[in-house]
């Protein structure tokens, strides 16, 4: 019989696979590094003994101390970068002392003989609810301080020290509770081989971003962050949204042959992805990359892109405390549209908040953010800082050929205040000297429905659609897109989905504007057909995906997929369209996968 020690060894160490949602394709086998990100939401309350209230409140004391010294240590480290000037973390240092928030926490304590934990978490919790009610939009913020600054201190309390995901210098792999895209956006891609978290979707801006990096993750895990421990031996299967933990040895023999087979077929077919997408009866679609930072541009030329159908700027705004200048987004904007040049770059403008909070926008408290002030709607709230981007982009577009793309449109004010905006950015960069072009295709993402209603209105003031389906599913299925619990709700090929899509292609053509599609449906091969038979001559998608798209469209034949619709549209659910899709391309979508058995 096994002694108590032995049983935990074999228990701890027994093959065991979890699933979650593959939401970045690849195989990558390695150490479990644990990211706690979130020790502090885990706090419980318990009773201190009159005996003990001393030692308690110097426990606070002392994490309180410790909070203070990490901000002073951050404040010494970016004096340069930001020129001196640090006002948030002077004010979180200040808040750190505030009798509002120091003293009724030690009170707290001593009169309700509870733990520091619980005590500050009620304190902080009541003065950030006081905050909120105030008039005056300056204490309003005040809420994101005093909740930052009580989580420093929580740390300190339950000893959860926050990892610095850019500072990791070793080769393994992630598990997080959950990462938001700004901490994904800081992965190096020389240390990290993949990561995996409890939480997020499919269409989830940090899936997006793994995505992006060509790295496997599988997110949405449910308990991964319970079932593994640092060090442990796993395999992350994002083909399969799989995660094994203590692999046996035939296991690891598999698993190392699948990724070996896995990324000969991914080399294969990059070597023809410079090549044209070209129908079997001779039509050109034109794939374009999506891109998060500027660096990836490179990875748009490498996987044979035609274009950047996407950028989303709002990620040079992330891990700051400032936001960034004029001068620093021309940098950026004009290496991007050289490198592409001649091939045209959709330049998005912000789109933060919702789940792309940036630490200098403080209504990142917003209790429903992506219903909150998001993409355009921060911009028109504050044009000093869409100024600033629009004329980078505007000076940029002297460059190569720039698009411009609104995000979040959903009337038609909007786009006129927008172009309000430009105009007067471009008289203002006329006056100062400074070359530019006003003469760009300017477009709007149509990724709310109201946008999809109104879409004959739209079309008479802009130049081109982009159909942003991450959102718009969101949107029209009421499913959050990074919802795990969600997560088998959301289904790009429900039939409101379909019908919203057609509408606006119907639209597009009756007003003679284009219309693309830059969600992340139109990077996963089992829409294509359906697609290119809506019209669809561009479609962009993350640079991971465009060799198999482009090879994938080479094997179909446009006459044949637009006939296709007439069954698609009746149809009754995203599972009758699926299994059809699976009767009349199946054959060819398995030739374009890899799977476990050779
Ligand atoms: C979309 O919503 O489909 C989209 C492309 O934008 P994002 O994913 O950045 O919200
Ligand atoms: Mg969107």
């Amino acid at each position: 019989m096994l002694n108590e020690d032995t049983q935990k060894t074999v228990a701890e160490t027994e093959e065991i696979t979890i699933t979650g949602i593959g939401a970045s394709p690849g195989i990558c086998i390695g150490k479990a590094y644990m990211v706690d990100t979130e020790g502090v939401n885990v706090v419980k309350r318990y009773r201190i003994d009159n005996d003990d209230l001393v030692n308690e409140i110097n426990r606070f004391k002392t994490a309180v101390k410790k909070a203070g010294d990490e901000f002073q240590a951050i404040i010494d480290s970016s004096r340069d970068k930001f020129n001196g000037h640090t006002p948030i973390l002077e004010t979180h240092q200040a808040l750190l002392k505030d009798k509002m928030l120091f003293g009724r926490t030690i009170e707290t304590i001593e009169k309700e003989q509870i733990n520091a934990e619980w005590a500050l978490k009620k304190v902080a919790g009541k003065l950030t609810t006081m905050f909120r009610q105030m008039d005056d939009p300056y204490l309003q913020e005040r809420t994101v301080d005093v909740t930052q600054v009580a989580e420093r201190i929580l740390r300190s309390l339950v000893g959860a020290d926050s990892v610095n995901i850019a500072e990791i210098d070793k080769r393994v792999i992630l598990v997080a509770g959950d990462l938001t895209p700004a901490e994904t956006s800081q992965i190096n891609l020389e240390r990290i081989k993949g990561f995996i978290t409890d939480r997020g979707g499919m269409a989830s801006h940090t899936g997006i971003i793994a995505r992006t990096l060509g790295i496997p993750a599988v997110l949405g895990m449910g308990a991964a962050t319970k079932t593994i421990q640092n060090d442990d031996l796993i395999i992350v299967d994002g083909l399969q949204g799989l995660v094994v933990i203590h692999p046996a040895e035939q296991t690891l023999v598999d698993y190392e042959d699948l990724r070996f087979r896995y990324e000969q077929f991914k080399a294969e077919i990059v070597r023809d992805s410079f090549c044209e997408a070209q129908t079997m009866d001779g039509i050109d679609i034109k794939i374009m990359g999506n891109i998060e930072l500027p660096e990836e541009v490179v990875s748009v030329g490498d996987h044979g892109g035609d274009g950047i159908g996407l950028y989303r700027t709002e990620f040079q705004y992330m891990n700051r405390l400032d936001y960034p200048t004029e001068d620093e987004l021309f940098d950026k904007y004009r290496d991007v549209v050289e490198i592409m040049a001649p091939k045209p770059v959709t330049i998005r403008t912000l789109d933060i908040n919702g789940d792309k909070a940036i630490a200098g926008a403080r209504e990142a408290v917003e209790i429903n953010p992506a219903l909150g002030l998001r993409g355009i709607r921060y911009c028109l709230q504050r044009p000093d800082i869409f100024t600033t981007q629009l004329r980078a982009i505007l000076r940029a577009a002297a460059y190569g050929e720039v698009r411009l793309l609104l995000p979040m449109i959903s009337c038609c004010a909007e786009i006129d205040e927008t172009r309000r905006l430009m105009d007067q950015a471009a008289e203002d960069l006329a006056a100062d000297g400074v070359k530019f072009n006003r003469d760009i295709k300017t477009g709007i993402m149509i990724e709310v429905p109201a946008a999809v209603i109104m879409a004959d209105a739209l079309a008479e003031k802009v130049d081109f659609f982009s159909i942003g389906t991450n959102d718009l599913i969101q949107y029209t299925l009421a499913i959050d897109r990074g919802n795990r619990e969600v997560a088998y709700m959301y289904h790009p090929l429900h039939p409101a989905v379909l019908r919203m899509i057609k509408r606006v292609t119907n639209v597009a053509a009756k007003k003679e504007i284009e219309v693309y599609i830059c969600g992340e449906m139109a990077g996963d091969l089992i829409h294509i057909p359906i697609l290119l038979g809506l019209g669809f001559n561009e479609l962009s998608m993350n640079p991971q995906a465009i060799p198999t798209v482009k090879c994938f469209i080479r094997t179909l034949n446009l006459d044949e997929a637009k006939a296709f619709l007439g069954e698609v549209f009746i149809q009754r659910s995203a599972e009758d369209i699926r299994q059809i899709i699976y009767e009349r391309y199946g054959d060819r979508l398995a030739q374009m996968r890899i799977t476990m058995s050779p």
